[in-house]
């Protein structure tokens, strides 16, 4: 890690040194001094350690120059204080800093605070974000390749694990899509490496396949970040995995058109009108490429020119209405003036609208956008509709899933734990002394601490693992595949984060008690939640802020 140390007193720069040195960090020193900053910059540091009270400008101006400087607004900053030092948030712009390293420090604090800022700032600085794609079939790789373009990625392929592998270390990327059955190194084989690796085994992994079940999920990947897209998917889809995948806001994405059309000059002039309604397009020369690459993916029109093809070629249309995922895609045909029909067989035969050549831009523009919109339209309903559902099972606070969710999925998960022969653990948290923050603070920042604590859960746990709130300040997070040491170590792992983190704007540092218990190794069905919550109980009693698997009890 390349630090930069931002500290005015040759007492505590010296203590720096004898403590950075020894861990194996790369460092530097710099003064406050404003004139500094651009030494800092050409430095290039991953993490910015500064003093709570630098002694040449304010902690304000600090942090806002070291924000919005190019060469150190990617590095994470971290303020180191005195604990209780309610001036910090007063000396400090709360929002230019990424974390707190409290005096006296210790080599496990100033590490782990190493680590949480490694996952975001470990990547080099870039314009653009990176994103690796392996796949050994090209349609797959050109289709994955222009999705991503398009959601504003660079992109970089490969065609097959082990070329994916090397391509990875190599290149960083902040996210990478693959396919499952590939030679010589297969897509879990891949997870299994990249999961090992200490570089990599935080790297968001999107599993593209039409093939991968459940089951396979939980047997192949180790990894801790990672979604899956089934194919075919449409945009909507790819890039609602993708924020889900790199855990940021939702990215942009247009409309999709796929034309097959054996004429290339004609294709052409197609692919600028769509550009012009902001539709990006796809060229297929024949019909192989067409089913090449709806096997992919989901389009919002497919224009197909008939011009110079058999009329026989219609009963293609109907091919194409009776793939499950192509129903709501509306197909526009294009045909010559004296060929009306061609126009009428299109028609009975499943296209949703016609142009007869040559048209005008008007014409297309109104035939299209009518299409498309039919169609987003509908997307957008089923989108809501998911919502509605789903709403159903979210907690409106903390936003994890309620109680209602915990029963249904329970018996899912006690069945798909007997079916696949593998462990189910939970683990349930409770707040500790949760009553004192609403008596001290009020209850609206009582439900600020339980927000952030519920976030906390979720971040430190993977993406398989449901978390759910049990009821008032009390958690739950079931996991699938997880023998009971795992479990305590993952349950650990939270407790720690959740210790670590500062509470602004009140400075409050709230702690959890856990209680862990396994099915079927430690509990049966009836009795796995109760025994949890005994198991917290338990810590609860022996001081709290700590982690007890049911057996322990019994000592
Ligand atoms: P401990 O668990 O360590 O024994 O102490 P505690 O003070 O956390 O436990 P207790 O069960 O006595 O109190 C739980 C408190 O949690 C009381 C209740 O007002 C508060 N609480 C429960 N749900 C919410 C909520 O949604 N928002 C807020 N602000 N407080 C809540
Ligand atoms: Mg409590
Ligand atoms: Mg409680």
């Amino acid at each position: 890690m390349k630090i930069a140390v931002i500290e005015d007193s040759s007492l505590v720069v010296s203590f720096w040194q004898n403590f950075l040195k020894p861990m194996g960090h790369e460092f530097a020193f710099f003064s406050s001094h404003r004139e500094e900053l651009a030494r800092v910059g050409a430095y290039a540091p991953q993490v910015i350690f500064c003093a709570g009270v630098p002694m040449h400008q304010s902690g304000f101006e600090m942090g806002q120059a070291l924000k919005s400087h190019k060469l150190t607004g990617g590095a994470g900053v971290v303020v180191c204080t005195t604990l209780g030092d309610d001036n910090l948030f007063k000396e400090w712009d709360a929002s230019s800093i990424d974390a707190v390293l409290v005096k006296p420090f210790t080599r496990e604090s100033v590490e782990r605070v190493l680590a949480q800022l490694t996952r975001r700032y470990s990547r080099p600085q870039r314009e653009r974000r990176l994103a690796v794609i392996i796949d050994d079939n090209k349609t797959a790789r050109s289709v994955l390749e222009q999705q991503m373009t398009s959601l504003g990625f660079d992109v970089q392929t490969a065609v097959n694990g082990q070329a994916g592998y090397e391509l990875i270390l190599k290149s960083k990327p902040d996210i990478v899509l693959t396919d499952v059955e590939m030679p010589v190194m297969n897509g879990y084989e891949l997870c299994a490496a990249l999961s090992e690796n200490p570089e990599t085994h935080r790297l968001p992994i999107l599993v593209v396949s039409s093939t991968v079940t459940d089951v396979e999920v939980h047997q192949g990947f180790k990894s801790g970040i990672l979604d899956f897209l089934r194919k075919p998917f449409d945009s909507f889809k790819l890039s609602e995995a993708v924020a889900t995948a790199i855990g940021r806001e939702k990215v942009q994405h247009d409309g999709i058109a796929v034309v097959l059309s054996g004429d290339m000059k004609f294709s052409a002039l197609l692919g600028k009108l769509f550009a012009d309604l902001g539709l990006q397009d796809h060229h297929c020369a024949n019909l192989n490429e067409l089913s090449g690459y709806l096997s992919m993916i989901v389009p919002d029109i497919i224009a197909v020119d008939f011009s110079g093809v058999d009329h026989q070629a219609c009963h293609m249309l109907e091919k194409l209405r009776e793939q499950d995922d192509l129903k709501a895609s509306p197909i526009l045909v294009m045909v010559e003036a004296d060929d009306r029909n061609a126009m009428i067989n299109c028609l009975q035969h499943g296209a949703n609208d016609f142009l007869i050549k040559p048209f005008v831009r008007e014409e297309f523009n109104a035939r299209v956008l009518n299409l498309v919109r039919t169609k987003l339209l509908f997307d957008e309903l089923k989108q809501s509709s998911h919502i509605l559902e789903g709403l159903a099972f979210i907690d409106s606070l903390t936003g994890l899933l309620n109680r209602r969710y915990l029963e249904e999925g329970l018996q899912q998960q006690f069945a798909r734990a007997e079916r696949t022969q593998r462990p189910l653990s939970i683990m349930m948290i409770d707040l500790d002394h949760f009553k004192r923050v609403n008596d001290m603070f009020g209850h609206a920042i009582g439900d600020e601490v339980l927000k952030s604590v519920s976030e906390t859960v979720k971040s430190s746990v993977r993406n398989v693992d449901i978390a759910c709130r049990y009821g008032g300040e009390e958690l739950c997070v079931l996991m699938p595949g997880t023998p009971a040491m795992q479990a305590r170590d993952i349950a650990e792992q939270v407790r720690r984060n959740i210790e670590a983190k500062t509470l602004t704007p009140k400075l409050i540092r709230q702690t959890v008690s856990l209680g862990v218990s396994t099915f079927p190794d430690l509990s049966g069905r009836d009795t796995l939640l109760s025994d949890a919550d005994k198991a917290l109980y338990m810590a609860k009693d022996m001081g709290r802020n700590r982690v007890l698997v049911k057996d322990e009890n019994i000592a």
